[in-house]
Formats: C-alpha cells, sequence, structure tokens
C-alpha cells in the first residue's frame, strides 16, 4: 500500500479512560471532522465503549452519519447554521445548540411541525468572541421561559484554557455562572453544564462541571506543548501513525538540486528516498527542509520541497533502506506530530485533520 494511517484504537480507549480517572464528569467525546482526521465511527464506538457517555461533532451531518451507523449515545452538533435541516436533526434525536434568538425561534418552529419538544443546549459567549449568546442575552432569557424546547444543556467554550498562567479561564466561567443563574431565577434548569475541552480538563477541575467535552487529548496529543507539555507528560498516547511504501531509493552525485525550484542541494554523494504523500494528502508544503521521515532505523530529512504527491528525503550514503520499504512519516520511532507541527508552523490539530480521505486509515 502506498501510504496510510495506522490507527490505533487501543490507545484512544486509554486516552479516554486517563481523562475518566481524573474527573467525577461525564465525558462527551469530541468527534468531529472525522474523528480528528482518525475516522467517525471507529472512534466513536471505541470512545463509548471505554465509558465516554456523550458524543459532541461540529456538523450536522456528522451527527446524522453517527446516528446512521447506530449510535445511540446522545449526540450534540454545535455548528448548525439557520438553514439546516432541524427537522431531520429532532427526529433523530440530535441534540441542538442554541447561539442565538434566531436559532431558538427556528428550532422551535421545527420541533412545533413535528409536535415534540427539541432537545437544546444553550451556548454562551463569555470571552471567545465567537459562537454563542451576548447582547441579546437579556432578550434570550425572556423568550427562552416559554420557548417549546427542552432545554438539556448550557454551555460555553473557552479562549485560552491552554495557558495554565491567564485569568482568562476564570473569567469565563465566571461569567458563565452568572448567567447560569440567571437561567435559573427564570426557571430553567439545565441538567448538562459543560465548558471544558481538553486543556482545561487537564489543568482545571473547577471547569469540569458535570460534562467534558474532551477532544485532542483522546487523540493522544498534547492541546499545547509549550504550556501543558507532551504527550508522554500528560500520560497520553498519540493514536495515529503515517505511514509511506518508499516509491524508489536511489543514489545521487554531491550538489544534486532536488524538486522544484532546486531550492536545496545535496552536499555529498547521497541516497534519496521518494515518499508517496504529498500536500494533496496533507503533508504540509511549507515543511521543505524541516521535517522528514524513519526508516531503516533512522531519521532522513526532507530535501527540497514537497511536491503535490511527494517528498524526497535524503537517507545518507550508509542507508540500507530500499525501494519498497515502508517509512514512517509520524510515529512513536521517529519523527512526532508535535515536530511536524513546529516545522509547519502549525499545531498538532491540523497536522491529524488535515490527512485526505486519500490516504487510508488502518484500524488496530
Ligand atoms: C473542538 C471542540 C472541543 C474539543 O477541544 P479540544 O481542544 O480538542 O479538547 C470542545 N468543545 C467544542 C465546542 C469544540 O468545538
Amino acid at each position: 500500500m502506498r501510504a496510510f494511517a495506522e490507527i490505533d484504537l487501543g490507545a484512544i480507549a486509554s486516552n479516554v479512560r486517563k481523562i475518566k480517572s481524573q474527573t467525577e464528569a461525564e465525558v462527551l467525546a469530541v468527534v468531529k471532522a472525522d474523528a480528528y482526521g482518525h475516522g467517525l465511527w471507529p472512534v466513536a464506538n471505541t470512545a463509548i465503549e471505554a465509558g465516554a457517555t456523550w458524543l459532541g461533532v461540529a456538523l450536522l451531518e456528522e451527527a446524522i452519519k453517527l446516528r446512521t451507523h447506530g449510535l445511540s449515545a446522545p449526540i450534540i452538533a454545535w455548528l448548525t447554521p439557520l438553514h439546516e435541516n432541524f427537522e431531520e436533526a429532532i427526529n433523530l434525536n440530535i441534540d441542538l445548540s442554541v447561539p442565538s434568538l434566531a436559532h431558538l425561534r427556528a428550532i422551535s418552529v421545527a420541533g412545533e411541525k413535528l409536535k415534540t419538544r427539541p432537545r437544546v443546549h444553550i451556548e454562551l459567549d463569555t470571552g471567545m468572541t465567537r459562537g454563542g449568546l451576548l447582547l441579546e442575552w437579556s432578550e434570550f432569557l425572556n423568550e427562552i421561559k416559554d420557548a417549546p424546547v427542552e432545554v438539556v444543556g448550557l454551555w460555553t467554550h473557552f479562549a485560552r484554557a491552554d495557558e495554565p498562567e491567564s485569568d482568562f479561564t476564570e473569567a469565563q466561567l465566571a461569567e458563565f455562572m452568572e448567567r447560569l443563574d440567571e437561567l435559573n431565577k427564570v426557571g430553567i434548569n439545565p441538567k448538562y453544564i459543560h465548558t471544558a475541552n481538553s486543556a482545561a480538563i487537564q489543568s482545571r477541575k473547577v471547569a469540569h462541571k458535570n460534562m467534558v467535552r474532551l477532544g485532542i487529548s483522546m487523540y493522544g496529543l498534547s492541546p499545547d506543548i509549550n504550556f501543558m507539555g507532551s504527550s508522554e507528560k500528560l500520560g497520553l498516547k498519540p493514536a495515529m501513525t503515517l505511514k509511506s511504501e518508499i516509491h524508489l531509493v536511489k543514489e545521487v552525485p554531491a550538489n544534486s538540486a532536488v524538486g522544484y525550484g532546486g531550492t536545496a542541494k545535496t552536499k555529498e554523494r547521497t541516497k534519496l528516498a521518494i515518499i508517496t504523500l504529498g500536500y494533496s494528502d496533507g503533508i504540509p508544503r511549507n515543511t521543505s527542509d524541516k521535517a522528514g521521515v524513519f526508516v531503516a532505523g533512522k531519521r532522513a530529512p526532507i530535501i527540497g520541497r514537497v511536491s503535490m504527491d511527494q517528498f524526497v528525503v535524503d537517507l545518507g550514503i550508509d542507508s540500507v533502506a530500499q525501494s519498497g520499504d515502508i517509512a514512517e512519516v509520524f510515529g512513536p520511532n521517529g519523527y512526532s506530530i508535535d515536530e511536524w507541527a513546529s516545522a509547519a508552523g502549525t499545531i498538532n490539530y491540523e497536522i491529524v485533520t488535515r490527512i485526505s480521505p486519500r490516504v487510508p486509515r488502518i484500524y488496530r
């Protein structure tokens, strides 16, 4: 196989159990974006078996896929523009997020058509300044009292929970608790109160409330390697290993300009290997000359530009690697996902989620 991503479902289960041991709250497994590139259905199933009781996705179509795969756990979809098919969501027992008055009204209308009270989670903007109710809050309070919906949850999202030194998260939480109080005063008492993402789960017990939304750490990755430390430090096991078969190994003379633009030259006579993955597979092009692969027992750095379907690594003249060998692009032996992220000037979230559907996922 020319390239594949090995997904260690045992690692996912172990990460869920690890987080469960750190909280009394229910765990909602975040499986948006094809489970951060790891595969929606296998990851959702594994998370539930390991003790997560809820699933969370961004898009309605992701929630619908989970239901049509037969998952019966409660599911929330939190990024549903006004013209999404709310009736289908309600029919499939998918909880919806309410980030505005307009959403409340549209979801209420869909529920009335179906003669049922849609299950909703009210989203507050407490400082992220993205989704959620902000200046509409008083008007919303007035309307929610008599709205034909079942308020299952109240939630918010943190902007800076990965910064243990910052007091911004505490300010968001204080704001959140005030709004909860106001909601209670108009007679609405949501069963689920949820605020914490992975960073807050690992750094602020006070934010756990009775449900936590576990994303990146379930995949074994640190929410922020600078502020929170590596996967190992957090006791997490990265679940994705990316591998590729070497298309070709060949010797080239010193001073050969490699790839488009001839941006890099071999320093001496050496062996190069062509790796059958490129930017169309999700290898960031700006990692040229920075990251690399692990093959035949050692690291081989990228030389020259990453192309659409391939990139070239410098094996060194003594390498025993051969055409047809499997190279580890990222994984436990060579370059980590975090090293690729740093080479690309981005975060580990982006490295795993951008591995394209053209790369098959193999489950272990
Ligand atoms: C993606 C997401 C999460 C999970 O965040 P991590 O940092 O990956 O743990 C939690 N809540 C919401 C609303 C999200 O969009």
